[in-house]
This record gives C-alpha cells, structure tokens and sequence, in this order.
C-alpha cells in the first residue's frame, strides 16, 4: 500500500518521526512545532505502514477534546473509522478499565465517580465525625493530602508519618476516607489512576492480556505526566510494545498537581534505546510573538534546552493595554473582538486566556452586554450546577443505594422533613456498624430511635428510591433522567420557586433531559447506559458546553489553554499576585513554572497578541492597587506597542515611573515623596517607591519590609513619614 502520503506536509524531523522503526520515541520539542501533529500521524502510519489494527493502539491525550479532534484526524487519513481505538485521557481510560474490570479491581459493579467538590464534602464529613476541629483541620487541606499521595501512588498506609503528629493526623483521615469510599463504592479522581494502576501492577494474568493487546502506546504532553501516570503507562508497554510519547519541558504547567518533568528525563532512561527527535520550526505564531515568547522563558533556568524558529511573517507588533480596572479591561478587550469580527473573521478564532477562572466573570458581563456569543471553558459548568447534580445523585442511588454521597446530598432535597437531626443519628449509626446511610436508614426505620414522624419520613424516602429503581429498568436513557425530575419532585420544587435563577434551573434541568438523549456512548464500553452517562457527566462534562457549534468566543485559563492555537489572543490580567500568583512570588520553583504558563499562553497566539493588565482590580470581592507583572518586562520592548486611551496616562513597566503624569520626582502632599521611609500601624515599615495621581486620588506604592510591595490610597492609608 501507497502510504507515502502519510508524510506530506510533514518537515523532514518530523517524517523521520512519523517513519520511525518500532524502538521507544522521545520527541522534545517547543511550542507549536508539530508535536501532536507528529502524533496523529504517526498514529496512522502504525496503522497503514506496520498494519498494526487501530484496537491495538492506545493514545494518551490532555483533553477530550484533543482525543476526538484526534481521531477525527485519523480516520481522515485512514479513511475508515477507527473506533475500537483507545483514545483519550489518562482519567477517562483509567475509567474504562475500572468499569471492564470491576471485579478485579475490588469495587462493586455500579461504582460512581466524585468529583473534587463531592470529596471535600465527604472528607468535611469524616473530619467532623472524627471529632476533630475542621477550623484546624481544613477539608481543603486533607484533600490535598489524600490526592497528593495517591498521585505519588501512596495509599493510607504506605504513608510514613514518621513522628509529625499533624501527618500522623492527616494520614488516619486518610486511612478513613478510604474506607468510606469502598464501603460507599465511590471513586474520586486520583483514585481512578491508583485503582487502575494497581489491578494492573498485581495481576500478571491481566497486564499481559492488556500488554498483548495494545502493541503500541503514544502519549501527548508527556512533559504534565505525574508520578503515577507514569506507572501506568509502564504496565501498558511490555518488551515488544512500541511507545511514543511527545512533549516540551518549558510547557510543564501542573507539577502543583504532581507532574514531574523528570519523566522526560526518566524515560530515556527506562526504555533503552530512545530515539530522540528535536523539532525546531514553529509554524503557528508570527516571528515577533515568538520572539516574544522565547525571551520569556529564557529566562527560566535548568531548561532542558531548545531552539525554536519561525521562518514565518513578522507580523503586528504584540499589544499592551493598561486598564484602569478590569471593567474598562474587558470593554476594550470586547471592542477589539468586534472589530476583528466586523473584518471578517470568526468569533472562534479569538480566545480571551487568564489565570484565575474567577476573572471570566467580567469578560462574560461585557460579552453578554455587547450580545457577543462565547463560550466559558472551566469554571462552572452545566454539569456542576447544583440542581443538575442534585438530578444526577438521585440517578447514582438509584444505581447504587450504598453511595452515601449521592444519599447525603438529596436526601431531603426537595424538603421532605428529614432533618439534621434525623440524618445525625443515620450518621452515627451508619458509623458504629461500618454501614452505608442506606443500610443504616433501612434498619432504623424497623427500630424506636427515631420519631414516628422522621422515621415515615425516611421511609418514603427509601420507597421512592426503591422505586424508581425499579421503574428505570425498561426505560431508555433519557426517560429515565425524565423519571427521576418528575417522581422526586425536582422539577416542580424549581418551578414553584419564583424568580429568574429558579426559571434558569427548570430550563437546566430539562436541559439534562436533552443531554441525556443526545449521550453518544462508545459501543465498545461495558455498562449500562446510565452509568456510562453519569460517568460522562462527571469526567468529561467541563470542556464542552452547550451549543458547542456556534460561532463563538472562547474563554479559558491559561492552563486549559495548552495544546491549542488561535488566530488572536488575548493575555488578561498581568499583575503581580495574579500572574504570577501570589504563593509564587517568594518562590523561585512556582515562579519559574508561572513562567511556563506565561510562555504556554503567548505561544497560542498564531496571528495577533494582546496584553492587558488592570491598574485597579476587584477580584475575589477585595478591590487592588496593582503592579504589573514581571513578565511584561521581560518581553523585548521592540516586539511591543503601548496602546494609550487614557489622556496618555500610562505606564510603562519596563521603564519605571516615568510614563507617569506625576513624573519621578512626585511629592506628594503630605511632603512624602520617593525613597522616603514610612511607617504603616499594619504593614509596618516601608520604603516609597512610587506616586501616582493628585489631592484626596493620591495613590503610593511601598516596598514594606513584612509584607513586600503594595499601593495605597494617601488619604487613608495613615501613613507617617520616618
Ligand atoms: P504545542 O506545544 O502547543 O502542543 P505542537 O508542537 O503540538 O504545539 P501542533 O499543534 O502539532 O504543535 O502544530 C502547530 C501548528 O503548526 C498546527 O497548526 C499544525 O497544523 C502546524 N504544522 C505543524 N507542522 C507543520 C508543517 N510541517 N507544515 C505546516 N504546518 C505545520
Ligand atoms: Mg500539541
């Protein structure tokens, strides 16, 4: 077969890539030079070259969406589907190993996902039941414990607390939170890669089956891999298994969440014989935002270095805008995306990038008010609404009555007269016997512990779940999800409630319906559809959202940015203590990976760039004086043009104070003036580094020695010179 057309539009590292033999692959490369691209066709050329069968390969990608463009991409090639491949994460294949092979992986067949809210809650829980003072004990922080070590692929107990009496404290939550969560028969996000990592690790019969069956293991953005994400691709690839796995040092985003770069490192190690490709030619942005970009993150140290050129146009100048406020920030980032709009371009094309989800809020308010379409990547999605997951838990008790979460969160949801008081003592019970809510429940409605009243109560609770679960049998999927919205009263408890938000959760909720309808489930996938639809709902939900076809604006973190490209760019929010974050600002290791993320955010851009800061910001309710970010000084001045609309009242970073209207040599009225130094009754002591503005809008910013460098408004600031 002819399949030298597998290689066109390919440059020549990246054919030898694509035509490699079947030994171990390591492409390391920058941004936007092909690396996926290399990916999807290599993925073909297994196919048509080696004649490997499309259900002998497994594809690793960052996303669900990259999976499917991926596949799409393929069968375009190949010109067939290719549907028997696995494809897609490392969560959603941990998934469907678990549901293939449930017995095997000690969990009962109608196990359910939690997501990271669901097991705050129930850690909050246990933490309360263990007496101990969650004020000290913080559900956040034993969240990060438990998920930190089964990332490093620890279980309670292979945790060594050695004699640290807080780890030792952390480590019996832990020991707590897993048994609640077999006995419950939940699965939380980390838990899907350990409990997959471990069926395959112990049981030899099965990791060979597995290591029969896929001949070949490719992997994208290898660089974000964690610990146990590693391991699990060790057990997929035997000695004669190929592997491929692409990715770039400087684009590692995640090592909060475990991600260890030294897997790049590792793997060489680990399969001997690597081959080794660099790509060098970036064919996605401008060579003024690569050049951007590239002084960027040389700064960065210990890179594992890279040579990255484009011998494409030089292109516009990249922009900066310096906003008043993130109000006046978003109206001049809506009124460039009307003008690119007006010349002819897609919506789709721009995306609008930050690094605090919490910022989309005021880019959503100044889209909807200019009546432009977009769309929110992250943050609250449909299937994290609380009335969709109030839907979606009676479904998952329907399925499994022992899912004491899914029990806690509806149980009196509408009102039916289940109290705290009743639930405390289910609780309590559930707790002495090692019992689920269910069984306790069911038990104590036979007994006298409880007030007639509470206990029919609780009893029709139990008959309506029983029910329904007998009902669904015969329904289709989305008669079910119907089922469950009329029988236990959620849609008539939203649509009794009055006002705006109650309409929006009716139409949510029907919503769910239509979901349900058009759920799609990979006919290769052992389960019945309703868990596969519920486990959709929980894995996969966030990167989509509704009318995911029309012509829209994309919003999105930086770091759900990575992989992606798009014709214009806009680069939100570059301050000091938002980007780079607060906790990284004393932190030369989290500093250098914002860098990363400054770097990931400026290579999406293919044709235009912008930068925008806020001068004042209110975020998280608090408002700011801010001072713009480092990054902006480290990009070439040359590749930058200031855009000023405020009567030519502009800074700019990378030259001090001096685009001031006040320039350097400020006084400021209370005879305070630059270098003086200040003592503030809380930040303490101070030096004045710079002054802005006239009368009562006076504004300084201090170095203080405790707290590092703020603004303050004069007038209320009660600052004494020293
Ligand atoms: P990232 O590091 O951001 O994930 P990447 O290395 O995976 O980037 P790709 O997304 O594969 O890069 O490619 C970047 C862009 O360059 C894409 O639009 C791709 O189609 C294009 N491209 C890659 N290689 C070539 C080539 N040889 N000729 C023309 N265009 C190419
Ligand atoms: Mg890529």
């Amino acid at each position: 077969m002819d399949v030298s057309h597998l290689l066109d539009g390919l440059n020549e590292p990246q054919r030898k890539a694509v035509a490699a033999g079947e030994g171990p692959i390591l492409v390391l490369a920058g941004a936007g030079s092909g690396k996926t691209r290399v990916l999807t066709h290599r993925v073909a050329w297994l196919v048509q070259a080696f004649s490997y069968s499309p259900l002998s390969i497994l594809a690793v990608t960052f996303t669900n969406k990259a999976a499917s463009e991926m596949r799409g991409r393929i069968e375009h090639m190949l010109g067939f589907p290719v549907g028997g491949m696995w494809m897609g994460t490392f969560h959603g294949l941990s998934h469907r190993l678990l549901r293939a092979h449930w017995q095997e992986a000690g969990l009962p067949q109608s196990f359910q996902i939690i997501d990271s809210d669901d097991q705050k809650r129930v850690i909050k829980r246990l933490i309360a039941a263990m007496e101990l003072d969650d004020s000290y004990w913080q559900p956040k922080q034993g969240q990060q414990f438990i998920n930190h070590h089964k990332e490093a692929g620890r279980r309670a107990r292979d945790v060594h607390a050695g004699h640290d009496p807080q780890q030792q404290q952390w480590t019996k939550v832990y020991q707590e939170y897993e048994d609640y969560c077999q006995r419950a028969g939940i699965v939380d996000f980390s838990e899907l890669l350990l409990r997959s990592w471990e069926m395959m690790h112990n049981n030899e019969i099965l990791r060979q089956r597995y290591r029969e069956r896929f001949r070949a293991v490719l992997v994208d953005e290898f660089q974000d891999t964690n610990s146990i994400q590693y391991r699990w691709l060790k057990e997929f690839v035997g000695p004669q298994s190929h592997i491929m796995v692409v990715g770039d040092d400087d684009q590692s985003i995640y090592s909060w969440r475990g991600a260890q770069v030294e897997n790049i490192r590792k793997f060489e190690n680990d399969y001997s014989g690597t081959e080794m490709v660099r790509l060098e030619q970036n064919y996605r942005s401008t060579s003024t935002i690569l050049n951007a970009a590239n002084a960027v993150i040389s700064r960065n140290e210990g890179r594992m270095g890279k040579t990255l050129w484009t011998d494409g146009e030089e292109g516009e100048l990249i922009r900066l805008y310096a906003a008043f406020n993130e109000v006046d920030e978003a109206r001049f980032t809506v009124d460039r995306i009307k003008t690119w709009v007006e010349q002819g371009n897609l919506r789709a094309e721009v995306a609008i990038l930050y690094r605090s989800n919490a910022q989309s809020r005021s880019f959503e308010e100044a889209l909807f008010n200019a009546a432009v379409p977009y769309r929110v990547y992250g943050g609250l999605r449909f299937f994290e609404r609380a009335e969709i997951k109030d839907a979606l838990a009676y479904l998952r008790l329907t399925l499994n009555h022992d899912d004491d979460t899914s029990f806690e969160r509806i149980v009196n949801v509408p009102t039916r007269g289940i109290g705290n008081r009743t639930l405390d003592i289910v609780r309590q019970h559930a707790r002495s016997h090692s019992q689920t809510m269910w069984h306790s429940a069911s038990d104590l409605i036979q007994g006298s512990e409880l007030t007639a009243r509470a206990a029919n109560a609780l009893r029709s609770f139990l008959e309506l779940i029983d029910a329904l679960s007998t009902q669904m049998a015969d329904l289709e999927l989305f008669e079910q999800v119907e089922q469950v919205l009329g029988e236990t009263g959620l849609l008539v408890f939203h649509g009794n409630a009055k006002g705006e938000k109650a309409e929006t959760r009716v139409e949510n909720l029907k919503e769910l319906v239509t979901a349900a309808r058009n759920y799609y489930q990979d006919e290769e996938e052992e389960m019945d559809p309703l868990s596969a639809f519920l486990a959709h709902a929980s894995l996969e939900a966030g990167e989509g959202q509704a009318d995911a076809w029309e012509d829209c604006v994309q919003l999105m973190s930086l770091h759900s940015a990575k992989g992606l490209e798009f014709p214009l760019v806009f680069l939100t929010g570059l301050e000091e203590g938002l980007f780079p974050s607060q906790h990284a600002l004393n932190d030369p290791s989290r500093l250098e990976e914002e860098r990363r993320l400054c770097y990931v955010g400026m290579t999406r851009a293919m044709q235009q760039l912008y930068i925008s800061y806020a001068e004042v910001r209110r975020l998280y309710g608090r408002e700011n004086y801010t001072t713009p970010s480092r990054f902006l000084q480290e990009i070439p001045a040359e590749t930058i043009e200031e855009i000023r609309t405020r009567n030519g009242a502009y800074q700019t970073p990378w030259q001090g104070s001096q685009g001031f209207e006040n320039d350097s040599s400020a006084q400021a009225e209370n005879g305070l003036s630059l270098g003086s130094r200040v003592l503030h009754d809380k930040f303490g002591e101070g030096v004045i580094m710079n002054i802005e503005g006239k009368g009562e809008h006076t504004r300084v910013q201090v170095n203080f020695e405790s707290v590092g460098i703020k603004w303050l408004v004069l007038s209320f600031a009660r600052l004494t010179g020293l």
